[in-house]
């Protein structure tokens, strides 16, 4: 028997009771923040929320002044960690509008995390429209150039109870945050530190959904990575501990000197929407992509031997960064002489181009919201 959420229609109508905050942020506040936002730290005046409850369903959806949640020092995610978030981005068109990139994948993804931790599924109409609302009434938040407004859904379970069961209370929200360009200087090479100590997921985990958990895990290994100056860290595999699955948050890409493309097949990775976006891009311009293991050995002696032209990883918040050096217990190499290749930096603009709204959109990705 799974676990099973009765009130749940899939093609349910939500209406968000919209309540403008009462003092927003001055203008002159607010544009102090936007010069230079850095990630994460700067935050929009509203946030939407929803709840679950087993007896009404989702219910009392509200776009509201951003405040802090009252929670119950016995409520289920402050123990057991039933959570699981999304990261998408809203661009500032040339135009003024506003564009969402395949926020659609996003709301899929979402329930699929939700039900492998057990949790409500959420009705993508309504992640969507939440994410739309908010990016409507905190408009006057969105970064230009190169800067985006980076959306944060995130369900945490809410029930107040020890027992380890799933919860039959949850709470949906989503938050903003204007970023500038994610590493600054532009994307410069990563140094990535290979981890041989800790490993990220395996079979029947949850390392292909995105839940808080899996952070938490990873971030012994990414301190190792900075004790030993690199950027990132990369995982193996569980099982035998040479196949390359992933960085703690980008996915991965190789490509070799016949012009294709590799990448790691999905399973226990974290299926990008960035990654599939670059798979989909990629063989549009004829260019073979491969969704295959590939070898930390097999990786050092083509980088060596010259068939590895260029490495980079992926992801919403950074796009694409290429990755310069490679270190490991066992030594160190550099990947097209520790510069950023054309092929990354290339499918790098296409992505973008097709974001910012100026590049036709072939497959349909963009939302405009405004
Ligand atoms: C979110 C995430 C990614 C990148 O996914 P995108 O949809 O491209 O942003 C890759 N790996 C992990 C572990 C992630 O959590």
């Amino acid at each position: 028997m799974g676990v099973s959420f009765d009130k749940i229609d899939g093609d349910m109508l939500l209406k968000f009771d919209v309540r403008p905050s009462a003092n927003p942020t001055s203008e002159k506040d607010r544009t102090a923040k936007l010069a230079d936002p850095g990630f994460g730290r700067v935050f929009t005046d509203h946030m939407a929320v929803v709840r679950y409850s087993q007896a009404k369903g989702w219910h009392d959806a509200r776009v509201e002044s951003r405040a802090n949640f009252a929670l119950d020092p016995a409520t289920a995610v402050l123990h057991y960690a039933q959570e699981i978030f999304e990261g998408l981005k809203a661009y500032k068109r040339d135009d003024g509008g506003v564009n969402l990139f395949r926020p659609d994948a996003n709301a899929r993804r979402f329930r699929n995390s939700a039900d492998r931790m057990a949790m409500a599924p959420l009705p993508e109409s309504v992640f969507i429209d939440a994410v739309e609302q908010l990016v409507r009434i905190d408009r006057a938040w969105m970064p230009g150039g190169e800067g985006s407004l980076y959306m944060r859904p995130f369900m945490i379970a809410n029930e107040v109870f020890l027992g380890v069961k799933p919860s039959a209370e949850y709470i949906f929200a989503v938050i903003a945050s204007p970023v500038g360009s994610y590493f600054k200087g532009g994307p410069a090479p990563v140094s990535i530190w290979v981890s041989e100590n800790y490993t990220r997921a395996a079979i029947g985990g949850t390392g292909a959904v995105k839940c808080g958990g899996n952070y938490a895990a990873s971030l012994r290994a990414q301190a190792e990575a900075i004790d030993h100056g690199c950027d990132q860290v990369v995982f193996l595999d569980a099982i035998e501990r040479r196949y390359i699955e992933e960085l703690g948050g980008m996915n991965v890409f190789f490509v070799f000197d016949d012009g294709s493309l590799l990448t790691p097949p999905l399973g226990t990775i974290l299926p990008g929407i960035t990654r599939d976006s670059i798979i989909t891009l990629a063989k549009d311009s004829g260019m073979r992509v491969r969704e295959e293991t590939y070898t930390i050995d097999q990786w050092r002696s083509d980088a060596g031997s010259g068939k590895l032209k260029e490495a980079f990883a992926c992801g919403t918040a950074a796009v694409i960064s290429p990755i310069g050096t490679v270190r490991s217990a066992s030594g160190d190499f550099t990947i097209n002489n520790g510069a950023a290749g054309t092929v990354a930096m290339g499918m790098r603009k296409k992505l973008v181009d097709i974001q910012y709204g100026r590049a036709a959109d072939p497959h349909n990705w963009i939302r405009k919201v405004l």
